[in-house]
């Protein structure tokens, strides 16, 4: 977490991103500046489809895809179609702190009595379910994680601005994140 760095005013967003669209969501989000009327999507945002996270955002501003851990390997689909047809240029991809997406396995006997309890599904296949795709949707660390998300999808969409960042739930704020 020793890689985040503050936005509490414009010449704090590193200037690679500020006057761009991510500049912008970070000044709406964090700085609370007046909304703008937009026609169409800035940007396209990618983050966790955690219930504790909110963006201060204009209407029309940004596509947002959520999927746990802001993990957009099995989104891919959708990322393309924000870029090719809804015409984006940028992507921030917003992970955050305490995601349950990190030791998904400390959670396996919690996941599959929930399946089973609450859904109606036979332990065998709830436990199944757990074994087969915890590995795919585990991410290991959130800081971690989101730099190397932001680097693959840089090699996938090399004409996109591709810009990670990090949510921290205690402040709800937008923190952008030192990259090597
Ligand atoms: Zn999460």
């Amino acid at each position: 977490m020793n890689r985040l760095v503050s936005v509490s005013s414009k010449e704090d967003i590193f200037p690679e991103n500020r006057n761009t669209s991510v500049g912008l969501l970070l000044e709406y989000h964090n700085l609370n500046i007046e909304y703008e009327p937009y026609a169409q999507a800035q940007l396209l945002i990618g983050m966790c489809m955690d219930n504790r996270k909110h963006l201060h955002i204009p209407d029309n501003f940004a596509f947002i895809i959520r999927a746990g851990g802001a993990n957009l390997r099995y989104s891919e689909f959708k990322v393309s179609y924000a870029i090719a047809v809804g015409g984006v240029k940028s992507i921030a991809l917003i992970g955050h702190n305490q995601c349950g997406m990190v030791n998904l396995v400390a959670r396996k006997e919690l996941f599959i009595k929930g399946l089973i309890e609450n859904a109606g599904w036979e332990p065998e296949l709830a436990e199944q379910h757990f074994m087969n795709f915890a590995p795919m949707f585990e991410i290991g660390n959130e800081v971690d994680f989101v730099l190397s998300e932001a680097k693959r999808l840089r090699l996938r969409y090399p004409k996109i601005q591709v810009v990670p960042l990090m949510y921290k739930v205690e402040d709800n704020l937008l923190y952008q994140v030192k990259e090597d």
